[in-house]
């Protein structure tokens, strides 16, 4: 059965005829969010689990609309790949992510912005050139930004994807694998990219306490992480339990609605700057 998600009038289908008059009006929707500034840059943090600090947040969009309210990114990020105007709205989310990096380094804090990115991107050649015109007038510095890929989006186009990332790896930028364990990848091309952390996914996370597949899972995923000399992160972290086991195994970093739920980005640097480890 066709998977539909409706928010208002506003109804995507992951099977969207591309010409149809709905995503003709989504489409001319989602332009028009971004010339009236509809869009919105949460972030969430990302803690050491170690030390108990704030070292990072994860920069998550949200469709401010005029009359539906706050729209979550799956009922327009999916349309917006398809249609290849995700483009525009990594560049949006870059842009706003490199601005927030410069403001929170003004604040003496040193937190490095994760940022998501899309096969789409991927294949643009020019991304590199992209980003690094964002940051350079900013003097911010490409280690504080982590691109975060999803192993489906690398798969997609493993040649291109792998040439990107290295151009990406090669002037500084770190890089993330998202939902780790959810896609299909391989080990081999795991070896081969210049990635600098895991993201275990929040499926296996949330469900480690109850199941002990699960908990094997993060176990096993932390420890290879760790082989290849990668940093580890799990999100979905939501109980003070699930804090206490992730630290005993080892895990670096953990993000989820324990630590606290993404945020507009105008809050983010006094919550860092209060926020107390359990
Ligand atoms: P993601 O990259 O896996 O991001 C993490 C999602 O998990 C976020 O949902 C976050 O709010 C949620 N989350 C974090 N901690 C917890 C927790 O403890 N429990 C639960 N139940 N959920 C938690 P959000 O913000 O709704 O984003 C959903 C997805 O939309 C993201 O998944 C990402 O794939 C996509 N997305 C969001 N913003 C962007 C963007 O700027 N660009 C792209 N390409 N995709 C985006
Ligand atoms: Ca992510
Ligand atoms: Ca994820
Ligand atoms: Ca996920």
């Amino acid at each position: 059965a066709a998977k539909t998600r409706q928010c208002g009038s506003l109804i995507y289908h992951p099977q969207l005829d591309a010409g149809s008059q709905e995503s003709l009006s989504l489409l001319s929707e989602l332009r028009r969010a971004v010339e009236n500034d509809e869009l919105r840059l949460y972030l969430q943090p990302k803690v050491d689990l170690h030390q108990g600090r704030v070292v990072g947040a994860e920069a998550l969009v949200r469709w401010q609309h005029p009359t539906r309210g706050l729209v979550p990114p799956m009922q327009f990020i999916p349309f917006a790949e398809q249609t290849g105007f995700i483009r525009m709205l990594s560049a949006w989310v870059l842009a706003g992510a490199a601005k927030f990096s410069r403001e929170a380094m003004d604040a003496g804090l040193s937190l490095r912005l994760s940022v998501n990115l899309s096969t789409r991107d991927l294949m643009d050649q020019d991304l590199p050139a992209k980003i690094e015109a964002l940051i350079t007038p900013l003097q911010v510095p490409p280690a504080s930004l982590c691109l975060e890929i999803t192993e489906s989006a690398i798969m997609d186009d493993p040649e291109r994807a792998l040439s990107t990332l290295e151009h990406l790896h090669a002037m500084g930028f770190k890089l993330s694998i998202d939902d780790f364990g959810t896609g299909y990848s391989s080990l081999a091309y795991l070896k081969r990219l210049p990635v600098d952390e895991l993201k275990i996914d929040k499926s296996f996370v949330m469900a480690m306490e109850r199941d002990l597949d699960d908990a094997r899972i993060v176990r096993s995923t932390i420890e290879l992480a760790h082989n290849l000399g990668l940093s580890v992160v799990a999100e979905g972290l939501e109980t003070l339990k699930a804090w206490v086991i992730l630290g005993k195994l080892g895990c670096d970093q953990g993000q989820g609605y324990y630590i606290c739920k993404p945020m507009p980005q105008d809050q983010f640097i006094a919550w860092a700057s209060s926020w107390q480890p359990p």
